[in-house]
């Protein structure tokens, strides 16, 4: 049996047609370069009260009360993130970009692996833990990861000493209008052939409805969990299993 043969048939076939692909990342594409998930198996929120109070932390009322707690609640996803590198998972989607004539990554990631990995058209709808606004002035920026890591307290603004916030959406924070935008010029004006959806709990309908949209226009939809998912009866292939072992095999079909 040819390693496709882990693919069920029809849908090896079926990709064989594709030309345009969108993929739609979550928490768990990290895991096996060693990033904890929020929920799902052995995720943040195993431990319901750590998971409560990180939760809170990265929150936008915590932000405007105490921003401290929010710096050190980002301080220590960093060390998580640490010196993490990609993994299969982040280089065969950059393989997949490279194969089809349009690709989009939409991921809620914050930890950039998808772009340290290469891939180029992604729309980071979170934003990344690494990027700073000064909550006074609007400047913006970047710490260095050490620096991050290492913080105790809200860091300042060089320009005007204002207290600097991270540059990503924080529980009960609305997403940014221009990735928004994005999400319908790449997933609803051109519907993808393809829509893959990985390793996310699929809780939000930004996620759910671009592949819901694609399902009902006749277009290939793949999830990939180990975990079910409220998308996994609604897609045309569920594939149970982490997305390492999926991924190189949808790659290689791609024509
Ligand atoms: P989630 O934590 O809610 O869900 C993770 C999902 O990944 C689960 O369904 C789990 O079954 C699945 N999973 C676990 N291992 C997998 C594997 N090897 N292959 C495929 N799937 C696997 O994650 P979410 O849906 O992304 O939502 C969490 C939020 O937390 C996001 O908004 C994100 O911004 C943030 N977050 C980001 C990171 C990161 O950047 N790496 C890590 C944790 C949380
Ligand atoms: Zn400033």
């Amino acid at each position: 049996m040819s390693e496709l043969g882990e693919l069920p048939g029809e849908l090896v076939q079926r990709l064989g047609d594709v030309h345009s692909v969108g993929v739609i990342t979550g928490a768990g594409v990290s895991v096996e370069s060693g990033i904890r998930t929020y929920r799902g198996q052995g995720g943040l929120y195993d431990d319901p009260e750590e998971g409560e109070r990180m939760v809170e932390a990265l929150s936008s009322p915590t932000l405007l009360r105490d921003p401290d707690r929010t710096w050190r609640a980002v301080s220590s996803l960093a060390r998580q993130v640490g010196t993490a590198r990609p993994n299969v998972t982040h280089h065969e989607l950059v393989r997949i970009e490279q194969k089809v004539d349009r690709f989009v990554l939409l991921t809620q990631n914050v930890d950039r692996l998808h772009h340290d990995a290469g891939s180029r058209n992604i729309i980071d709808i979170h934003g990344d833990i690494f990027a700073t606004r000064c909550m006074s002035c609007g400047l913006v920026g970047r710490l260095e990861a050490e620096e991050l890591q290492s913080l105790g307290r809200a860091p300042r603004c060089t320009e005007c000493e204002g207290t600097l916030r991270p540059d990503a959406v924080l529980f009960g924070e609305l997403l940014p209008h221009d990735k928004l935008a994005r999400i319908n010029e790449e997933f609803y004006e051109l519907i993808p052939d393809l829509v893959i959806v990985a390793g996310t709990s699929a809780l939000f309908p930004y996620i759910t409805e671009p592949v819901l949209v694609a399902r009902y226009s006749d277009k290939l939809t793949i999830e990939i969990n180990p975990e079910p998912t409220m998308l996994s009866d609604r897609v045309d292939f569920t594939l149970r299993g982490p997305a390492s072992r999926y991924l190189p095999l949808i790659a290689a079909a791609l024509s």
